[in-house]
């Protein structure tokens, strides 16, 4: 980490994170102020502003960051990992609702989960992202149930859905949640911590973070040439990864394109090639995808969970009591599986860093001093 957060504001944001391309487009420093918008999947400048100390630079996921203070904040010591964070409980479970599970991207546990925190009254608004034309995405907050179900499925392009966020703690929502990616789930740490206690964004009324599991996003720019050499884009109706194949698979209103991943590294965006976290480690409850010894039809209708809060635990608990979730038993071998592959994400990512400093004592945005990184750098 070659920086504090002290003392910088937009032009700083502007020629560390953005021009430099680690931007992950997570919508953290959007709607804060009028000077700068989401536009396709990148922040664009409206006005510029020479405030020295800005909220933008400090809850960027991509500026300094104190990994090991976020944890102490929002962890039990006890629950820590290296690999994936926090683990009070692991599960492989699924929507118990078919029809949720038909409008989802694998199990469906996620719109199940926020759907459920509506319904209780444990959030008034719940933060997700949706398509929009030309296979943009982006986040909108909404506050019924059935809302929320029409908009599960992953794409695999940013959706800024932390700009949304920042618009809802503006507004007459009181509790809100949030479904955030990995960085996405640290801007909202990063929140979290206060660093202008004057002027913190409302952010007393983040009450759940539902992480999903990530490995990349795409560049929409690169993607959607790609995209129209193999299809309309509006015949589009999702995409997945299927596991072991080495292919994105795009589903169309026809049937599925296979696209190698010789053809997909390109697209990936440059921020996520340092990004440490596979697990929304800084989520309540984290899900991905089941990766279990069986065929991928039967994988793809089951998610693996990561609950890490007390928060996260209320919330399946009540899942578990309404039978709203269905549960299998989990292989010992699983979580290991996912805590290499975890582990993998950090040290690739960690290399990736110091090719673009030079040195194992500038690590962009992370410290060299971090627990977790002294124990993969030794
Ligand atoms: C960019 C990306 C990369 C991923 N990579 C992996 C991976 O490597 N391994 C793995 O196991 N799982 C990965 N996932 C998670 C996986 O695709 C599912 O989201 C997860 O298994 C939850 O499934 P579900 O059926 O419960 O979700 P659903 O019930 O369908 O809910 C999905 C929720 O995610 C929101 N969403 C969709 N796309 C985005 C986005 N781009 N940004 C923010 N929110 C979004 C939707 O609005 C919806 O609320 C990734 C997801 C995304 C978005
Ligand atoms: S990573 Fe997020 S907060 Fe940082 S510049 Fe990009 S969109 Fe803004
Ligand atoms: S790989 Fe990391 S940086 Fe990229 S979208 Fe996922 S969480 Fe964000």
């Amino acid at each position: 980490m070659s920086d504090t957060i002290q003392g910088h504001g937009q032009a700083a944001l502007r020629t560390r994170v953005r021009e430099t391309k680690f931007c992950t487009a997570c919508g953290a420093c959007v709607n804060l102020c009028p000077y700068q918008a989401y536009y396709q999947d990148e922040v664009v400048t409206l006005h510029v502003c020479d405030l020295q100390e800005g909220r933008c630079f400090a809850f960027c996921p991509r500026t300094a960051t104190d990994l090991d203070s976020l944890r102490a904040r929002l962890f039990d010591p006890q629950d820590l990992t290296p690999e994936i964070g926090a683990v009070k409980d692991y599960s492989i479970c699924r929507a118990a609702d078919e029809k949720i599970r038909r409008q989802a991207q694998h199990g469906g546990t996620v719109s199940a989960l926020m759907s459920l925190a509506l319904e209780e009254g444990i959030i008034d608004t719940a933060v997700v992202a949706q398509g929009g034309d030309r296979f943009t995405h982006q986040g909108v907050a909404v506050g019924e149930a059935a809302e929320v179900r029409k908009r599960g499925k992953s794409k695999f392009i940013a959706a800024g859905t932390i700009a949304a966020f920042n618009r809802a703690a503006q507004s007459d929502s009181q509790k809100i949640g949030v479904v955030a990616t990995p960085c996405q789930a640290l801007a909202l740490a990063k929140m979290r911590m206060k660093p202008f206690p004057e002027k913190d964004n409302n952010i007393d009324k983040l009450k759940l973070v539902v992480g999903l599991f990530c490995g990349w996003t795409l560049s929409w720019k690169k993607l959607i040439p790609l995209l129209k050499t193999r299809t309309n884009l509006e015949e589009i109706v999702g995409m997945d990864i299927p596991p072991g194949k080495g292919q994105v698979a795009v589903f169309t209103q026809t049937g599925a394109i296979a696209i190698p991943w010789e053809e997909i590294d390109p697209l990936v965006r440059e921020g996520c090639r340092i990004c440490l976290d596979t697990t929304a480690e800084f989520a309540d409850i984290s899900v991905g995808s089941a990766r279990l010894p069986e065929d991928w039809e039967t994988l793809r209708s089951w998610n693996q969970v990561i609950v890490r809060t007390k928060t996260g635990q209320d919330l399946i608990d009540l899942a578990r009591k309404k039978g709203i979730l269905e549960f299998r038993e989990v292989p010992a071998e699983v979580l290991e599986e996912l805590k290499k592959a975890a582990l993998n994400k950090k040290r690739t990512a960690l290399k990736t860093i110091m090719e673009k400093t030079g040195t194992p004592e500038d690590l962009i945005y992370v410290d060299r001093r971090d627990s977790v990184i002294c124990r993969i750098l030794g």
